[in-house]
């Protein structure tokens, strides 16, 4: 087994980690003001992190998805919510139209996607229908020479700022989980589409989430993503990948809740000396790169697999499900080490804490993922 970075790979790593301490302190203060990281996703999309793992061919770097992962552990120690931008665009919606787009699709909607120039979203989640998507109400029936689509769909990351939305819904209501299509839509085109206010959420502030609302909306001939029925097929595979975007993201929040909890170790006395010194915070932050290790290596294979086009929805979920949870134990013990000070805003800590919790809920909770893990058990894999 060789762990060596290519020389690309290491080249990608040391670029997005440059670039997210260039973001670091712009990001603190827009998420303090609850502000959309505008300026910092320019510079991003800029210096070509957008587009990573999507082909050249589609305005894409042409990497493979270790070199995402790479870039996203940098990233997201500076600035989660931009990072989790860029995953919606990249993950699930980019990689989605690149294995199940016709070669128009591609050539549509891939190039702004991958560049930056626009955002895309990614409307699975409805009021109703969350961990279990297969009970979405959302429809569309075909009409004339296109399809109109009506529903709800809420969570959705990037949804009011978004030009391209990826959207599953029941085209066969009697088939039900089998009668789920995979829609591409132009919002920019479909003046029946209208959306909610941002949600007020715990972390994460940067990111906006808003309801979707489709109003009998008008989608030509081609919106279908994939095959007719096969949505749910779609989405989910969307899903596999992007667990192990997400995973990596959650690898960097919590590589920076390790950071900071080691050097305020350092610098903070009590009792004459560090409290680095003292052997129980030594064993918080041992546990900490432990378990950061652990996940970057189980989100490594995740990603690699997906490369080698082997199986890998056990071990993405397998990834996604570790990795959320020790940034959230990173962080819940960062705010113990750093004490009072944890629990300021004036410190980063508070932030890593929010940050992480959504981790564990979003693109399937961290009970679906065991769940996912345990039918493979079951089945006899070994993941
Ligand atoms: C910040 C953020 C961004 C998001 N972005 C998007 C997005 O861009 N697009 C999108 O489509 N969605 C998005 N979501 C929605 C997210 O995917 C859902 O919130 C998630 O899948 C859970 O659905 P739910 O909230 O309806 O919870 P529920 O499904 O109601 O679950 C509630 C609780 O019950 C548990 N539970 C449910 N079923 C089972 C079971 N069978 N066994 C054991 N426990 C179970 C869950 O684990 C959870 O703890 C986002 C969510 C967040 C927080």
């Amino acid at each position: 087994m060789d762990f060596t970075l290519s020389p690309e790979q290491k080249a990608v790593q040391e670029k997005a980690r440059r670039l997210a301490q260039e973001v670091k302190e712009d990001a603190a203060r827009l998420d303090r003001q609850g502000r959309f990281p505008q300026g910092i996703l320019e510079l991003w999309a800029k210096e070509g992190l957008f587009g990573l793992a999507l082909p050249r061919d589609y305005g894409g770097g042409g990497c493979d998805y270790v070199t995402y992962v790479l870039a996203q552990m940098e990233l997201a120690q500076a600035c989660p919510s931009s990072a989790l931008i860029l995953h919606v665009n990249h993950s699930n919606f980019g990689l989605a139209v690149n294995r199940f787009g016709t070669e128009d699709q591609k050539r549509r909607f891939l190039p702004q996607v991958a560049q930056g120039e626009v955002f895309a979203c990614f409307a699975l989640t409805e009021p109703e229908a969350g961990s279990d998507p297969a009970r979405l109400k959302t429809s569309a029936r075909a009409e004339g020479a296109g399809w109109v689509l009506s529903g709800h769909k809420n969570f959705v990351t990037s949804g009011n700022l978004a030009r391209f939305a990826l959207v599953a819904a029941l085209t066969d209501p009697n088939l039900r989980s089998k009668g789920i299509s995979a829609f591409i839509i132009d919002l920019a085109q479909t003046p029946e589409v209208t959306w909610g206010p941002p949600e007020a959420k715990l972390g994460l502030r940067g990111a906006e989430s808003v309801s979707l609302y489709f109003d009998e909306a008008r989608l030509p001939a081609d919106s279908l993503l994939g095959d007719l029925n096969q949505g749910l097929k779609v989405m989910l595979a969307a899903l596999d990948g992007a667990r192990v975007g997400s995973a990596a993201i959650a690898v960097g929040i919590g590589r920076a809740a390790l950071a900071e909890s080691l050097a305020y170790g350092r610098r903070r006395e009590q009792f004459g000396q560090a409290i680095a010194q003292f052997q129980a915070t030594q064993w918080k932050l041992a546990d900490m790169a432990c378990d950061l290790e652990a996940a970057a290596l189980l989100t490594f294979k995740a990603a690699w697999l997906k490369d080698q086009n082997l199986p890998y929805s056990t071990a993405a979920a397998m990834a996604k499900k570790f990795a959320t949870d020790t940034a959230m134990h990173a962080a819940l013990e960062g705010v113990q080490i750093l004490g009072g000070y944890g629990y300021l805003q004036d410190y980063p800590m508070e932030r890593y804490f929010r940050d992480a919790k959504a981790g564990q809920i979003y693109e399937g909770t961290n009970e679906i993922m065991r769940l996912i893990i345990a039918r493979e058990l079951l089945k006899g894999g070994g993941g």
